[in-house]
């Protein structure tokens, strides 16, 4: 149980509604910001503004899953009040105070180093990453459904990258029936890919292994899919990049070439926000328990 921790939960979207669901059921005592057009109330929860949380003493202060702007500023869906997490406001916590984020920024980065206080970044953490892929897989699905006018069922369907996310994009294409071929750069990753029962390629052998694909997913960050590949693409392939911002997909020239080319951030809080806030909610839940009884041994 939180019982008695003081929470700052700061801003959000559908995802945050889970987390703060969570903490309540393990009785911590949560300041609510950025949350005053939420119909909802949480029993156990103020909604505050900011100005009015006594950050004396909180504990821990969550932040939604893309942290703040360059700015400093948190988005929030349920509420118009402008939200600035300032240096100011972290100096006013404990010395112990942790700040949990989805991601960072140089803004989050340099406020923690100037303040002193630990940064948890979730999204570092390999197994949000592998839980998150699966409502990243279904969110794929959908979009090739959406874009095509085959069956996913015998497409052929080339996967960059064997990571967290390219390997459940694999697997998952496979087991529709789909044709899959996975392209990684490391010896390993290419026996990995075999011994799942799929085709193997080295990245660097990319275009010669595109000229016949109806589908290809790239999840590598990092200028992969170039002109140069694309332009030994079927003009009909359907290129879904699921690699964060700005992807690894060269959209200019896909566009000239008449290929579509879709970025796809953010899929698991659009096709299932409530899993992706459960998702992080436990992972949540687990680290503060562990630093409430850190605490407590010291
Ligand atoms: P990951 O586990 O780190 O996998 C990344 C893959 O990219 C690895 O196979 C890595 O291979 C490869 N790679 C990285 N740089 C490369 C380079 N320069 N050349 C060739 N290969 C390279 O990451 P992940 O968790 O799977 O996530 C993949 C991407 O998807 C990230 O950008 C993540 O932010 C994003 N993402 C998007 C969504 C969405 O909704 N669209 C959801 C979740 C994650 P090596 O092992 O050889 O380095």
């Amino acid at each position: 149980m939180l019982t008695g921790l003081h929470i700052a939960v700061i801003g959000g979207d559908a995802r945050q509604l889970e987390v703060i669901r969570k903490l309540i059921e393990l009785d911590a005592k949560l300041s609510l910001i950025g949350f005053d057009q939420l119909d909802h109330g949480f029993t156990g929860a103020s909604k505050e503004q900011l100005s009015e949380v006594d950050f004396t003493t909180v504990s821990a202060i969550i932040l939604p899953v893309p942290g703040t702007n360059l700015e400093g500023q948190v988005d929030t869906i349920f509420s118009n009040e402008k939200i600035v997490l300032t240096e100011e406001i972290v100096n006013n916590t404990p010395k112990h105070c942790t700040i949990y984020s989805g991601i960072t920024n140089a803004y989050l980065n340099q406020l923690v180093a100037d303040t002193g206080r630990k940064l948890v970044q979730l999204f570092e953490r390999d197994d949000v990453a592998i839980y998150n892929a699966i409502p990243t897989v279904e969110g794929t699905i959908m979009m090739v459904i959406q874009h095509t006018d085959i069956t996913i069922h015998n497409s052929k369907v080339a996967v960059l990258g064997l990571g967290r996310v390219g390997m459940s994009v694999a697997r998952t294409f496979s087991a529709l029936g789909a044709n899959v071929r996975v392209g990684a750069r490391k010896s390993e990753h290419i026996a990995r890919i075999f011994e799942m029962g799929l085709t193997p390629f080295y990245l660097d052998e990319l275009p010669s292994n595109v000229s016949d694909v109806d589908v290809c997913i790239n999840t590598i960050p990092h200028q992969i899919v170039t002109s140069d590949v694309i332009s030994k693409m079927p003009v009909n392939t359907l290129i879904i990049d699921l690699a964060s911002k700005p992807g690894g997909t060269d959209f200019r020239y896909a566009e000239k070439r008449g290929i579509k080319a879709l970025l796809a951030p953010g899929l698991p809080g659009i096709v299932a926000p409530k899993t992706a806030g459960q998702i992080v909610a436990n992972v949540l839940a687990q680290l503060l328990k562990e630093e409430m009884e850190g605490r407590k041994e010291n």
